[in-house]
């Protein structure tokens, strides 16, 4: 049986601007996006700019948006979209373009150095640290995070407003939410999440929970608890650290 053809839309280009090609590729059961742009690198643009690699939705390189749509182009199917139909392939919005579908996400890493990290309570008499489960579930979730940045990139204030010196973005709202809730952590970090982290400009759209791969619940129980933490304790010290201790 004859072989079906896909088209694609692809953006090329660097900062300075670009255009798009348009790309016909064989496709077969199974195929997704990034199969589709290394069949292009393979065959027809060997200079096709694409950062991947492990191709199993687990390390977060290969963001990009799909028919404008946030998306890891390794777990995204090629048969999720109408046959015959172009499919557009552009490189993430709220970051700059290097070339092709590869962005400059270097902005991330800075926001992340500027969190301080983990500070731990002293261990207990014989050595050990004791949590309660029920702490612990509540921070699970959240490190499954494998920083794809695709809820960085939909984000309306990172994307819109340009506020990315005093926003950090759902990602390391996410973190923050981490340590805060973290059963160990000794660190009080509520006036630099509002100062330098910016939670007060999320308005809570949800956006970033739509797109994230590993379906972490971003808003409803990172940024939202969050910010209801840091709103009821009104900077009192000791009820914060009863908090903690607590557990709430
Ligand atoms: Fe990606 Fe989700 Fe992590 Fe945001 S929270 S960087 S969408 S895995």
């Amino acid at each position: 049986s004859k072989a079906k053809a896909a088209k694609l839309r692809v953006f090329r280009g660097t900062a300075a601007g670009g255009d798009f090609q348009n790309y016909e590729v064989e496709t077969y059961p199974g195929m997704v996006v990034l199969d589709a742009i290394h069949d292009i690198q393979a065959k027809q643009s060997p200079d096709l700019a694409v950062r991947w690699n492990c191709k199993a939705g687990r390390c977060g390189s290969c963001s990009a948006e799909v028919n404008g749509k946030p998306r890891l182009m390794c777990m995204t199917r090629m048969s999720a979209y109408p046959e015959g139909e172009p499919i557009t392939v552009t490189p993430m919005r709220a970051f700059p373009i290097i070339k092709d579908l590869v962005t400059d996400v270097s902005w991330n890493f800075e926001m992340a150095k500027k969190i301080p990290p983990f500070k731990p309570r002293p261990r207990d008499a014989d050595g050990n640290w004791r949590m309660q489960q029920i702490d612990i579930d509540r921070i699970q979730e959240f490190r499954k995070c494998i920083e794809c940045f695709l809820c960085q990139n939909v984000c309306h204030v990172v994307r819109d407003h340009q506020k990315k010196e005093v926003f950090s973005g759902p990602r390391f709202l996410i973190h923050l939410a981490t340590l805060d809730m973290h059963p160990l952590d000794t660190l009080d970090r509520r006036e630099m999440v509002k100062r330098d982290f910016g939670v007060g400009f999320c308005n809570i759209t949800k956006c970033c929970t739509e797109v994230c791969p590993e379906h972490i619940t971003i808003t409803d129980n990172g940024i939202i608890p969050l910010k209801e933490r840091i709103a009821d304790d009104h900077y009192d010290p000791v009820r914060w650290l009863l908090r903690k201790v607590a557990g709430k």
